[in-house]
C-alpha cells in the first residue's frame, strides 16, 4: 500500500483537487481513491460535461423559447395576412371592379349627366360606402374632377373637386389599379385609397376613375383582434412605411432608410407627411429586434397588395424559472453521476483490495507454514534442550530436552515444570529469584541444578525468554544445557591450577632453600679464605688462597644468577621505586669493571651526557646489574680495543618524565646473525666454546632482557662479527627533585660507600647454628674489637638476652628448636615489660626479595644477606652501635 506516499503528495499540493476532496468528504470515499489518475480524469470529464450541459440550457433555452413563441406568431401573422387579403384587398378589389364596370358610373363618366342619373350615382356610391364600411367612395372623370361622391361627413361632399395630380387618379387612369395609403387633402387624415379606371366600354377608352377610401380603423381593428399581449404588428407599404400598427406611435414611420427624392415625391402626393416619416426605433433587418428592453422575434409576410407586408413582433420572455430548474437538475444529475462513478470505483478498488488481501494471506500462510517447518527442524536438530512452558505446564520440548532429562516427550507434555527440579523448595526458590526478572528481560545462562528422570541431579545452564514480556502467561521458552562435562573439566582445571600454584610455591621454597644451602658453605669458604689472606701467608700460599677466592667468587656469581633467573621465571622479581643518583650508582660499579679492563689492556669509557638528569626514581641495584652484565660481557668478549658505556637523554615523556638511552659498545668478536636472538635465551651462548674460553652460564643476557622489560624497555643488539657489538635499551624514568633524595645512608649490607669503621666497642650476641658461619662471624667481630657470645638456637638466644646486656644481636633465621623470627618476637615482647631496645640484625641466606620485609615485620632492625662480607657487616654494625637503624 502507498498510503504514506499519497499523504505526502496531498500535503505538497494542498489546493490541487479541492473538488475531489469535497466529493470525498461528501461521499466518505477513502482518500487514496481520489488519487487514482483514471478516476480523476473521469470525474473531471463528468464535471466538464455537467458544466457544458448547464451552459447549453442557459443559452439554448432562449432559442427554444423563441421557437415555441414563433409558432404562435406565425399563426397570428397568417391570420392578419388572411384578413387583409380577404377582407380588404379582395373585398375592395371586387367592389372596385363592380363599380368601375357599372353602367351608372360609366355613363356618368362619359358625360351623360341627368338629375336622375346623378341621384342614382349618388345612391349607388352611398350604398357602396355603407356596404364596404368605407370612409368615402367617389368617381372622377377623365379630367380628374369629382363627378359623384358619397358624403364623407354630414353634408360634406367631394363633388366638384379636382384630383388630377393625385397618384391614385393618375395611376388608375393609366390603367393600373392603385392601392395606397395617403393623407386626404380635405381631412388631412391617412387613409387607404383603392382606385381603378372606368372604361367607355369593353376595350374602350378610359373615361374616369372610381376611388374607395377606407380609413385605417378597419385594419387597426383586425390587428387588435388578432394579437395577444406579447405581440405587436404593423402593415408596411412597398416603401417600408408603417401604414398602420398596433402601436400608434409607429404609424407612418419608416422601417428602412428612404432616399430624399422618394420622400419628396411621397410628400408631394400627400402620402405620409414628412413630419412623421421618421425611422422606427428599430430596423427590420434582423430576425430578432430589441425594443424597450425586450426581445422580439420578427415575422414578415406579404399580402396580396403588391409590395405590402404584414409584420408581427413576438416578445419572447427569458424562461428564468425553467432555466433555473433545468440547470439545477443538470448539476444534480452530474453530481449523482460523479458520486456513482466514485462509488463504483470504490467498490472495484475494495474488491481488488480484498482479492490482493486474500492472495497475500495465502502467501503469508505458506510462509508461516514454511517458517514453522524450519523452526521444527531447528528445534529437533538443536544441541541444547528447548522447552516451552505455559502457566507452569510444559507445552512442548525438543529431542535434546528429552535426551538431557531422560523423559519421553509424552511424559513431559502437560506436566508441571517442577518435575525438572530436585525438590519443591528448589523450584520455589527458582521462581522467587527469577520470575520477576523474566518479566523484564531475558535471563541468560543461570546455573541451576536439575533432576533427571532417574533421579540424578545434574548441573545445567538455563536461559529464558518470555514470549510476550512482561506477560508471562503467554509462555516462556527455556533453553537448557547440560553442563556436567564442562563442570568436570572446570573442576579438573581448577585442581590443576591449584597444583601448579602449589608446585610453583614448592619451587620457590626449594630455590630459597637451595640458595641458603649453597650460600652458607660459600660464605664459609670466602670468609675463611679472607682471614687466611689477612693472616700473613707465604707468597705461594697467597697465590693459592687468591685462586680459591676467585673461584669461590665465580661460583657465587653463578649461584646468584641462577637465583635471579628463578625469581624472574617465577614472576617474583620485584622492582624498587626509590630516588637514586644515577652517577653515584655508576661510580659504585664502574671502579671494579675499570680494574678488569685495565688488567686486559682495554679502555673502558663511561659517557653520561650532561642532559641526563642525575636523580631518578627506579631500582638502582637492578639497573646496575644489567649495565654491569653488559659491560662485563663487553670486556669479556673483546680481546683488544675499547668498551664504551654511553647514557643519553632520548626524549622527554612529560613533565618530570624522561626516556634515557643506555648503550654498551665494544670492539670485540661480535655475534653471528643466526645467534643474535638465541643468546637472549637462558643458558644460551653464541658458541659452545665460550664456556671454556670465557666462562659464564649464559644467563646474564636472559636476566638482563627480562629486567629491562620489567622496567618498561627492550634490550636490543646490533653486531658485526669480528668488529664488535652494541647492546642498547631505552627506559622511561621519573625525574626526582634533589629534595626528594635524602642523604643516602648505607642501604644494604654489601658494598657500602665510605667503608667500615676502624674500631668498634660493644658486646654482641651471635645466634647461628652453622659452625663455619659461627667461626667466621666471631673472628670477624672479635677482630673488630667487639666481645661476642655465640648461641646456636633461638631459645638460647632469648635466654642469653635475658641473662646479659647486648649492644647488638646477629640473628640467623633458620635455626633448630626456635627460628630467628620467633626468637625476635619473644625478645620484643619481653622488652615491653623490661623496657629498652636491643638492635637485632637478621643474617639470612634467604635472598628472596620478601625476606627483608618479613624480617623487619618480625621486629628486626637490620638485614644482612649471606655470604657475609666484612665491610658490609662492620659498616651496618657501626651504625647500630651508634643508635641507627637499617631502614
Ligand atoms: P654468559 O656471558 O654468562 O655466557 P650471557 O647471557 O651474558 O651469558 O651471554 C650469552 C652469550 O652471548 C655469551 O656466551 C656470548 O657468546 C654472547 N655474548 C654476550 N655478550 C657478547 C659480546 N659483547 N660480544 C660477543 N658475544 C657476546
Amino acid at each position: 500500500m502507498q498510503h504514506t506516499g499519497q499523504t505526502k503528495k496531498e500535503i505538497r499540493q494542498p489546493g490541487k483537487s479541492r473538488l475531489l476532496r469535497s466529493l470525498h468528504s461528501f461521499s466518505g470515499i477513502s482518500a487514496p481513491l481520489l488519487h487514482d489518475r483514471a478516476l480523476r480524469m473521469r470525474i473531471a470529464t463528468i464535471s466538464l460535461l455537467t458544466l457544458l450541459a448547464a451552459l447549453a440550457i442557459i443559452f439554448g433555452s432562449a432559442r427554444v423559447a423563441r421557437m415555441i413563441y414563433h409558432t404562435d406568431q406565425t399563426m397570428a401573422t397568417h391570420r392578419l395576412v388572411f384578413e387583409i387579403n380577404e377582407f380588404i384587398a379582395r373585398h375592395f378589389d371586387r367592389a372596385l371592379a363592380y363599380l368601375a364596370t357599372s353602367p351608372q358610373i360609366r355613363s356618368a363618366c362619359m358625360g351623360s349627366r341627368t338629375a336622375a342619373g346623378n341621384r342614382d350615382l349618388f345612391n349607388m356610391l352611398v350604398t357602396a360606402q355603407g356596404t364596404l364600411d368605407a370612409s368615402v367612395v367617389y368617381v372622377l372623370d377623365a379630367s380628374g374632377t369629382v363627378i359623384g361622391s358619397s358624403p364623407y361627413g354630414p353634408g360634406r361632399t367631394l363633388t366638384g373637386r379636382n384630383y388630377r395630380s393625385r397618384p391614385f387618379f393618375l395611376q388608375a387612369l393609366a390603367g393600373q389599379t392603385y392601392h395606397g395609403a395617403i393623407f386626404g387633402t380635405i381631412t388631412d387624415e391617412p387613409g387607404i385609397y383603392f382606385s381603378r379606371q372606368v372604361l367607355s366600354g369593353k376595350g374602350g377608352d378610359p373615361v374616369g376613375v372610381v376611388v374607395i377610401r377606407v380609413s385605417m380603423d378597419s385594419i387597426n381593428s383586425f390587428i387588435h383582434n388578432t394579437l395577444n399581449g406579447n405581440q405587436e404588428a404593423m402593415l408596411l407599404s412597398p416603401d417600408g412605411i408603417v401604414l398602420t400598427a398596433s402601436r400608434e406611435e409607429w404609424r407612418f414611420r419608416t422601417t428602412r432608410l428612404l432616399p430624399d427624392w422618394r420622400k419628396n415625391e411621397l410628400v408631394k402626393n400627400r402620402q405620409p407627411g414628412e413630419q412623421i416619416l421618421k425611422p422606427m426605433p428599430f430596423l427590420l433587418k434582423n430576425h430578432l429586434v430589441h425594443y424597450n428592453g425586450k426581445d422580439y422575434i420578427v415575422d414578415i409576410q406579404a399580402v396580396e397588395l403588391p409590395g405590402w407586408h404584414v409584420v408581427t413582433l413576438q416578445r419572447v420572455p427569458y424562461p428564468f424559472t425553467v432555466v433555473l430548474i433545468l440547470t439545477l437538475l443538470t448539476i444534480l444529475a452530474g453530481g449523482m453521476f460523479a458520486f456513482t462513478t466514485l462509488s463504483v470505483h470504490r467498490e472495484l478498488a475494495l474488491t481488488e483490495e480484498v482479492r490482493l488481501g486474500r492472495a497475500e494471506r495465502k502467501k503469508a500462510e505458506a510462509a508461516r507454514l514454511e517458517t514453522l517447518r524450519e523452526l521444527e527442524t531447528i528445534l529437533a536438530a538443536s544441541l541444547v534442550g528447548i522447552v516451552l512452558v505455559r502457566d507452569g505446564l510444559i507445552t512442548t520440548a525438543n529431542a535434546r530436552m528429552t535426551a538431557i532429562m531422560g523423559y519421553t516427550l509424552a511424559e513431559m507434555i502437560g506436566k508441571n515444570v517442577q518435575m525438572f527440579f530436585p525438590g519443591k523448595e528448589e523450584f520455589r526458590k527458582f521462581v522467587r529469584m527469577y520470575a520477576r526478572q523474566l518479566a523484564q528481560r531475558e535471563l541468560e545462562h543461570i546455573e541451576y541444578q536439575l533432576r533427571k528422570k532417574d533421579g540424578t541431579v545434574i548441573p545445567c545452564t538455563l536461559s529464558g525468554k518470555a514470549i510476550a514480556a512482561p506477560d508471562l502467561s503467554q509462555g516462556v521458552v527455556w533453553v537448557i544445557e547440560d553442563i556436567t562435562e564442562r563442570k568436570q573439566a572446570e573442576n579438573e582445571l581448577e585442581q590443576a591450577r591449584r597444583q601448579a600454584v602449589a608446585a610453583s610455591r614448592a619451587k620457590s621454597v626449594f630455590l630459597a632453600n637451595m640458595s641458603h644451602e649453597l650460600r652458607t658453605p660459600m660464605n664459609g669458604i670466602i670468609g675463611i679464605t679472607g682471614f687466611m689472606l689477612d693472616s700473613g701467608p707465604t707468597p705461594d700460599q697467597r697465590k693459592r688462597l687468591e685462586l680459591i677466592r676467585t673461584s669461590a667468587g665465580l661460583l657465587m656469581r653463578i649461584i646468584n644468577d641462577i637465583l635471579d633467573f628463578s625469581k624472574v621465571e617465577a614472576g617474583r622479581l620485584e622492582l624498587e621505586e626509590t630516588p637514586f643518583s644515577l652517577r653515584s650508582a655508576l661510580d659504585g660499579v664502574i671502579a671494579n669493571l675499570d680494574v678488569q679492563a685495565r688488567e686486559k689492556g682495554l679502555t673502558l669509557t663511561v659517557n653520561v651526557e650532561d642532559q641526563v638528569p642525575d636523580i631518578l626514581i627506579g631500582d638502582p641495584a637492578r639497573l646496575m646489574q644489567v649495565i654491569v652484565n653488559l659491560v662485563a660481557n663487553g670486556l669479556k668478549f673483546t680481546p683488544a680495543g675499547e668498551v664504551v658505556l654511553r647514557i643519553s637523554r632520548l626524549k622527554d615523556l612529560g613533565p618530570d618524565q624522561v626516556s634515557l638511552l643506555f648503550e654498551v659498545r665494544d670492539t670485540g668478536i661480535g655475534i653471528a646473525p643466526a645467534k643474535r636472538e638465541i643468546i637472549f635465551e637462558a643458558f644460551a651462548q653464541a658458541d659452545s666454546s665460550h664456556t671454556r674460553q670465557y666462562g659464564g652460564t649464559g644467563l646474564g643476557l636472559s636476566i638482563g632482557r627480562r629486567i629491562v622489560r620489567l622496567m618498561g624497555g627492550e634490550l636490543h643488539l646490533d653486531s658485526e662479527q669480528g668488529k664488535g657489538s652494541r647492546f642498547w635499551f631505552s627506559l622511561p624514568f621519573a625525574v626526582a627533585r634533589p629534595d626528594d633524595f635524602p642523604e643516602q645512608e648505607s642501604v644494604a649490607a654489601s658494598g657500602c660507600p665510605g667503608g667500615p669503621p676502624d674500631n668498634l666497642v660493644g658486646h654482641i650476641l651471635l645466634a647461628e647454628d652453622e659452625s663455619i658461619n659461627i667461626t667466621l662471624a666471631v673472628t670477624l667481630l672479635e677482630d673488630a674489637g667487639l666481645t661476642v657470645r655465640s648461641v646456636t638456637t633461638g631459645k638460647e638466644a632469648v635466654r642469653a638476652w635475658q641473662e646479659e646486656e647486648f649492644d647488638c644481636i646477629f640473628m640467623d633465621i633458620q635455626m633448630p628448636e626456635m627460628d630467628g623470627y620467633e626468637a625476635v618476637r619473644r625478645i620484643r615482647e619481653l622488652e615491653i615489660k623490661k623496657g629498652g631496645h636491643t638492635p637485632i640484625i637478621a643474617m639470612t641466606a634467604y635472598a628472596m626479595d620478601d625476606d627483608r620485609g618479613r624480617c623487619l615485620e618480625a621486629g628486626m632492625d637490620g638485614y644482612l644477606a649471606k655470604p657475609i662480607n666484612r665491610s658490609g657487616l662492620l659498616e651496618l654494625l657501626g651504625r647500630f652501635l651508634a643508635g641507627g637503624r637499617d631502614d
